[in-house]
Order: C-alpha cells, then structure tokens, then sequence
C-alpha cells in the first residue's frame, strides 16, 4: 500500500474507533496540568441538613459547583467501610474492610478503628486508595485523616500524613491542609483529604433532629467558611477541585425497637464479628443450618441471609472475612443483647443499615476549576468517585467497582 494511502486510513480508523468524546479527554490529560484535589469528609452529615438547618458557606460551595441529592455509599454503611469504598473505587467485598472493627480469622487478629493496634500493620487494606495511585504515579498525596491513610498499603504511604488524633482542632486541620496545598508552599500536593467526626458523634448522642445537631451543623458550615477564607488568602480559590462528601446518614432508635438476639439464638453456639445493625454472625462448626433455621422462622423487624445468598446489590458476599449469617435490622432497629442492653442502654441514632434507603444516604457537593457551576443532581453513587477523582488528577486508575461515565455530567466541557 502506498504510505500516504496508509497514513490516512489508519488516520481514519483511529477516528472511527475513538468516538469524539474520548479524544476531548485524551486531548485534556495530555495538554492541561491538573487542578489538585481536596476531599473532605464531614462524618454523618445527612444531605437534608443542608435543607434542614442554616449553612451559607456550603450553600455557596453548592450554588458555584455542584449539590447531589444525596450519595449512595456501600453497605454496611459504617464509618470504615464507606470511607474506604470511596478513596478504592471498591464495594466492601473487594476490599475487606468489613466493619469498624472485626476479627480475621484466618490472620489470627482483630482490627480495631481505635488505638492501640490502628495503624501497626498492612494486612488489613485491600484494593488502591488514591493516595497510593497518586504516590506511585510521581504525584503527591497529604492526607489530614482518612480510614487506612494512615497505614502503609501497598508498601506506599501518602507524602504528609498524621496517624488519626481526634483531639486535634478542626481548624487546626484546615491550616495543615491549606500549607500542603499552598501552590508556594513546600509540599503541592496534588492530593489531599481533610476529616471531621463531630458531626457523627452530635446525631450519635443526640439524634438528626436535635437542637445540638442544628447547632454542630452550623459549626461545620463555619469550617467550610474558614476554609474558603484561607483558599482565597493562598490564591487557591477557583485552582482547587472541593469534593465535599459524607460516610452515611443517620436514623433514631428507640427501646421500642429492639431485637434481643440472646432470646432468638444460644450465644454460646456463635461468635460475633460485629453486632447492630448489621449482625455478622459466625456459628461453631456445624451450627450455621440451626442457627440460620432459628434466626429465619422468627424473621420480624430484621432479614436474615446465608453470606452467599445476600442479594447482589450488597456486594457483600465474596470476601473470607464476611461471616456465614448475616442479619439486617430494619430501619430504627438494635440488634443487641439484654445484658448489654441493660449496661449501656442505646444511643438516639445510628447507621450500618441498607445503603438503598434514603435515611443513609450521604451528603456529596462539589467545586472548582473542573466542575460544573450550579447544577443540581439527582442521587449519585459512591462508588464513582475513585475514577472520578483519578479522572482529575490525570492519573491511571487501579481496577475498581465504579465509572466516570456515570459522573461525566459533573464535570465541566
Ligand atoms: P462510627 O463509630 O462508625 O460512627 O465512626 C466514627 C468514629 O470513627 C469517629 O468518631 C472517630 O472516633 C473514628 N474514626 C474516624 N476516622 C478514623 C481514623 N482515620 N482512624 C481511627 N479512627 C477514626
Ligand atoms: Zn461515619
Ligand atoms: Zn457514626
């Protein structure tokens, strides 16, 4: 064939195969440097606080960017597992972080979100967080707390990091954060992550529908408000992509709604890798059929399910650290057991239910260079924003569980 023949029906065929959309995005990540990322957890921010109570500062971040109705995290909706999901891209079975704190039979140990063992080993974080994506593809992560940011995964670890202290200030994270961002400053990071847990805590002890909830939401708005103040003042306002998410929602409980498991099943037939208000529930050898014909035939206020039967949508099924029996208390309801029940009573809410329904779903905001300014969207899903966030940075994602096609509409042409 003649070269020049060649040349332009390979051209062609290029052209063909790359449809228009996808040569914008290749034409982007190869000529534009990238904006760097911040994202934020407000720990169990649920998206109608937003409605509920007064939040200029991310009622601005909102009106410039872009409001989801709310986010679908993964389930079980808990503090660790859905934060994890959201820097992997992964649904819990994919990468093992269960619960808060769980044991690990076959590894012979427990891991526990608190001190004194949290950050002593590598075992327990499955998948590619971003931060690691972002480290080995010569960029820079600095993360000012994140579920398993402050463990060595993979062998990497994010450039700047702090081993999680609750007792630092929430403004003195900012601070951390906005040096390590600071385009003058020593770090640029193109990466970074700031956690705040108050919130969670209020709606844990007070319930969503409390005056101290009103009132700690107010806060946190503040937070975001010195945010912006400090962005503006390091000349980052409008060079920074604002992710602003939740782990989950809340919902209130009440001793009216109790499943005392202990008057259902003998405990002493069991172990029990977390419990309320999902059970994962691990019997002895040779108990799981009489455990599960018990728990099934009294099947009120809870659904029970052998691990290999809970319905797809959970994705929690194809994992070892998942326990034979799991039972899902119906929205409002504690599985417990009356002993503890009688020494520690219940808190006014909690999470871990179904991800589908409403009252667990997340708060999610976005802002900046990158992003769409005022548009209002319908529920997204957590599971997207490691590709997402990938997408931004320029960077070769890991194999993860989510899409950019289904974010695409956030991101500004
Ligand atoms: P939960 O118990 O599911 O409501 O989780 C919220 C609690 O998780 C917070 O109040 C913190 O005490 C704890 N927590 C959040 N992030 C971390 C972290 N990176 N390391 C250790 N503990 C954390
Ligand atoms: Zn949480
Ligand atoms: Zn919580």
């Amino acid at each position: 064939m003649n070269k020049q023949i060649y040349l332009h029906l390979s051209l062609y065929i290029t052209f063909l195969v790359i449809s228009p959309g996808c040569l914008d995005d290749i034409n982007k990540n190869q000529t534009e440097p990238s904006h760097p990322v911040l994202l934020i957890s407000i720990d169990g921010f649920m998206p109608d606080y937003m409605l509920r109570f007064d939040t200029p500062n991310l009622d601005r971040i909102a009106a410039n960017g872009v409001h989801a109705e709310s986010m679908m995290v993964v389930f079980p909706t808990k503090t660790f597992p859905t934060h994890y999901s959201i820097v992997t891209g992964l649904f819990v079975e994919n990468h093992g972080i269960i619960a808060n704190s769980f044991y690990d039979y076959e590894y012979g140990a427990y891991f526990s979100y608190g001190p004194p063992n949290y950050h002593s080993d590598d075992v327990w974080f499955g998948g590619e967080p971003i931060w690691v994506t972002v480290e080995n593809q010569s960029k820079t992560a600095a993360t000012m707390f994140w579920p398993g940011s402050d463990y060595e995964i993979q062998g990497v670890r994010p450039t700047r990091y702090v081993n999680y202290d609750g007792s630092i200030s929430n403004y003195a994270r900012i601070d951390s954060v906005i040096t390590w961002l600071d385009p003058a400053g020593e770090v640029r990071a193109d990466f970074s992550t700031l956690y705040f847990s108050k919130v969670d805590s209020y709606g844990h002890r007070y319930g969503p529908h409390s005056t101290e909830v009103e009132e700690v939401v107010m806060e946190a708005d503040d937070w975001m408000g010195y945010l912006l103040g400090q962005m503006e003042e390091t000349g980052l306002t409008d060079k920074l992509n604002l992710i602003i998410v939740s782990d989950h929602g809340m919902a209130e409980l009440s001793e009216d709604r109790i499943i005392f498991l202990d008057e259902l099943i003998n405990l002493d037939d069991v172990d029990m890798i977390d419990w309320t208000p999902v059970a994962m529930i691990r019997p002895d050898e040779g108990k799981t059929d009489e455990i599960y014909r018990a728990l099934s035939q009294t099947e009120r206020n809870f659904k029970v399910y052998l691990k290999e039967e809970l319905p797809e949508r959970f994705h929690f099924s194809n994992h070892y650290r998942i326990p034979e029996i799991i039972m899902i208390a119906d929205l409002g309801y504690t599985i417990t057991s009356r002993d503890f029940f009688e020494q520690r009573g219940l808190m006014a809410a909690t999470h871990g239910y179904d991800n589908l329904l409403p009252e667990m779903h997340a708060l999610f905001l976005a802002n900046g260079p990158d992003f769409q300014r005022g548009l209002e969207t319908g529920t997204i899903e957590s599971i997207d924003l490691y590709e997402l966030m990938a997408y931004l940075l320029r960077i070769e994602p890991a194999q993860n569980d989510g899409s950019l096609d289904n974010l695409r509409n956030l991101l500004r042409n």
